[in-house]
């Protein structure tokens, strides 16, 4: 095997790039590759060689076809092994989004991978659901479309790997199953050999009505600014306090409400942010990826989201908040929580890291050396 493709965002968003550092860190235990490359999944065109510029999706929808049929060089056509990398890749909400009608499943699995198929694999590994933050999945069954996606994208792969139970949940109520292990992202730093230094800093991190969508849920906006600045308040007499921004949108919002609260950002450079987490002592996050990557350091983190992303992180050991319910006194419990398990964390997350590094291999070995 020389060539490993990867269905991923370049440049885009840093928890993509950790996810995908963290699949070839462990992929690297089965299997060597000459070459890896990567297609930006928002513009499937991104495939063809040449075309990684053209980053809008309408420009996408009329140039990739026509490469298509023009036969133009292209990455899935010259993977040896194609990886859909992390994300969600189920979601399913009445009235839409819905996962069936995704941008790149379409063009670069169903009309180019599976067209020209061979003998090549195609796994999925550390997708996850994107559901609102108390779904019990059962919207996919309400949703024939979604269900049926979601069984032909199974069926498609020789290995699906979830990194979450609510997408294991709705893997299974679309009549297929596949295991939960926790996110590749614990394994990034291993890929660039990064360890953790003695922890200098203390994380907090902001986005709006904690997170990427709302999903119709009643999310009070303003109430989850100003406890972000009670959480800051009550985090300063602790140590030094930096907003970790992943965008400079993240940044201006964060200075907005803590107006003298340091930040740190270097937009799309992940291994610069790694190492920024890597020397941080513990930290609350709306951004499921930095609580991820902290954890991953043997940093402990309560990560407080509105969406189904935001409980993964219990496969951590970690617990998770839903934005709308925290108080005052659930701030105190969360910083309480997190500096007694300061010293302790490091030792439960090599053991989380370890056992599951072990699965992944083992899995990823039975698939991949037949
Ligand atoms: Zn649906």
């Amino acid at each position: 095997m020389t060539n490993l493709s990867i269905i991923t965002t370049v440049r885009h968003n840093i928890g993509d790039d950790f996810v995908r550092e963290g699949i070839l860190s462990i992929i690297g235990d089965v299997a060597k590759f000459d070459q890896v490359e990567l297609i930006h999944k928002h513009s499937p065109v991104t495939t063809a060689y040449g075309y990684e510029g053209l980053r809008r999706l309408r420009i996408s929808r009329v140039v990739e076809p026509v490469l298509r049929v023009l036969g133009t060089k292209d990455r899935v056509a010259d993977a040896d092994l194609l990886i859909q990398s992390g994300a969600p890749v189920y979601w399913c909400h009445p009235g839409g989004p819905h996962c069936a009608d995704n941008e790149w499943f379409d063009p670069l699995i169903r009309k180019r991978f599976l067209k020209d198929r061979r003998s090549r694999k195609l796994l999925s590994i550390a997708g996850g659901s994107c559901q609102r933050y108390h779904s019990d999945g059962s919207e996919v069954t309400n949703c024939p479309k979604c269900k049926a996606y979601i069984a032909e994208f199974f069926d498609a792969c020789d290995l699906t790997l979830l990194r979450d139970s609510l997408a294991q949940r709705m893997l299974q109520l679309s009549g297929r199953d596949a295991m939960v292990l926790p996110c590749t992202s614990i394994f990034a730093r291993d890929h660039f050999k990064i360890t953790p230094t003695k922890g200098g800093y203390i994380v907090v991190n902001f986005m709006e009505s904690g997170g990427h969508y709302t999903f119709g849920q009643n999310i009070d906006a303003d109430k989850w600014r100003k406890n972000f600045g009670e959480i800051v308040d009550k985090l300063q007499p602790h140590g030094r306090v930096v907003a970790a921004c992943h965008t400079v949108a993240e940044e201006t919002l964060a200075k907005q409400i803590v107006p003298d609260v340091e930040t740190y950002i270097v937009p799309d450079e992940h291994v610069a942010f790694m190492n920024f987490y890597a020397g941080a002592r513990f930290a609350v996050v709306n951004r499921v990826h930095a609580g991820f990557m902290m954890a991953s350091f043997g940093k402990p983190v309560a990560v407080i989201g509105n969406d189904s992303r935001a409980l993964m992180i219990k496969n951590l050991n970690l617990t998770p908040h839903y934005v709308e319910d925290v108080t005052s006194a659930s701030i105190d419990q969360m910083i309480a929580a997190l500096l007694s398990r300061e010293h302790s964390y490091p030792d439960e997350i090599e053991a989380i890291r370890t056992a599951s590094r072990r699965a992944y291999v083992e899995a990823l070995s039975k698939v991949l050396l037949n």
